[in-house]
């Protein structure tokens, strides 16, 4: 009775506008050099609660694989001796986790006069805002649909972008994943770029004149809201459809794809928690019916994500390559060379299984077998040294080499699908 009593409180205190800090919680980085290593941090994690920055679990640690994972302020002692004493090197990538939340922000975090602007982190009801006025700005070139509502009825709105009726067309999501404010930030930056450029850059008037971008600005907006009033580290969607404490389900673990089978997590506690079936998320659901209903003109399927700087391609659930594994690499390879020419950003690119980690129930995997043959996530930057804290002078740089990238493929749709 005491403990329901006191889960009563935290729910009242955390709706009331709590909001969750990370004083001296530290981010760590380890390597670990081989399996004994990699079976003492997947150990760490079973006897103190880790919270995986990259990998997004500890299932997925392999030895040579770089590590980052955050520690609450009681336990970082415990771990670094631990770590020491079984010879373990790492580094400390936040000293201070809550200062690292603060400094994110150019000037004064949170207040409630910043305005909407591309290279700042945005509040949804900026963002939310700024689509309806993005579309009356440019009503030659944007238009707002709604594709759904969210577990807590937020309406999901996309973007179309482009001159005239639908032709062949791109879908891009930002924001699966809610603590990962980069990606949000690009999808805002890119239709900005677009719609700015239009009629003045040639390649981006050939772009809009012939295709058509789908664009959702926030795919997983309720937990993109509640990393804004409550947790900044949230990265799951804020349903409760196991009925259990707890809550969220791993949005990119929820797609009909091989779903819960390899690097997921049918615990509902489990920060890659695939949810109770295969679409059983309004959000991954919304998305899933609007490209099934549009799968005729989308050539192509564009997720972003952060962090690690990489380009992936199918498959995720499998190690085994895809049927048309080689010219996805080309075009990976020629988008990430065009990404690297602006400020020499060193991405990878490759299979998402065999280049970061297998995982089933992902976005990229169903676009795929769905018939989009040119299906990618783009984790953007950086490699950890701010992780998901990335600070605001860094949208810009990130926004512009990738918008490179994103032209490159889309100039690749162009010319050579049908
Ligand atoms: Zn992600």
């Amino acid at each position: 009775m005491k403990r329901m009593l006191l889960w009563g409180l935290v729910a009242v205190s955390l709706s009331v506008g709590f909001t969750r800090r990370f004083d001296r919680d530290k981010v760590l980085h380890v390597k670990p050099q081989d399996e004994s290593q990699v079976n003492f941090v997947k150990y760490l994690s079973s006897i103190v609660q880790l919270d995986f920055w990259r990998p997004d679990s500890a299932h997925a640690i392999v030895p040579q694989m770089d590590v980052d994972f955050r520690v609450g302020a009681y336990q970082t002692e415990n771990i670094q001796t631990l770590l020491e004493q079984n010879g373990m090197q790492y580094e400390i990538l936040f000293q201070n986790v809550q200062e690292g939340i603060e400094k994110q922000f150019d000037g004064k975090p949170n207040s409630s006069n910043r305005r909407h602007s591309y290279s700042k982190y945005n509040k949804w009801e900026k963002i939310v805002a700024w689509t309806a006025n993005i579309a009356a700005k440019y009503p030659d070139l944007v238009s707002r649909t709604q594709i759904g509502t969210t577990t807590e009825e937020r309406p999901m709105y996309l973007l179309k972008v482009g001159k005239g009726s639908v032709k062949k067309a791109i879908f891009i999501d930002c924001g699966i994943h809610a603590r990962e404010w980069i990606s949000p930030a690009f999808c805002q930056w890119f239709v900005n770029e677009a719609t700015k450029t239009y009629g003045k850059n040639k390649l981006m008037t050939k772009l809009l004149n012939r295709l058509t971008f789908y664009v959702l600005p926030v795919l997983n907006i309720d937990g993109y809201v509640w990393t804004w009033t409550a947790d900044r580290m949230w990265r799951k969607n804020r349903s409760n459809s196991s009925n259990t404490n707890c809550i969220g389900t791993d949005l990119n673990r929820n797609f009909d794809s091989a779903w819960c089978t390899i690097g997921s997590s049918d615990d509902s506690c489990s920060e890659i928690y695939c949810g109770p079936a295969a679409e059983s998320e309004k959000e991954t659901k919304a998305v899933a019916n609007f490209i099934r209903h549009n799968i005729q003109s989308i050539k192509a399927y564009l997720s972003f994500h952060s962090y690690s700087q990489m380009l992936l391609y199918p498959y995720s659930y499998t190690y085994e390559l895809a049927p048309t594994h080689d010219e996805l690499n080309n075009v990976a390879k020629a988008a990430v060379d065009a990404l690297s020419s602006l400020y020499s950003t060193k991405y990878k690119y490759g299979p998402s299984a065999s280049t970061i980690y297998p995982t089933s129930g992902s976005s990229d995997d169903w676009a795929y077998d769905e018939g989009i043959k040119y299906s990618f996530t783009f984790e953007l930057r950086d490699r950890g040294k701010y992780g998901f804290l990335l600070p605001e002078n860094l949208i810009k740089p990130t926004c512009e080499e990738t918008m490179l990238a994103v032209k490159n493929i889309s100039s690749y749709i162009l010319r050579y699908v049908s």
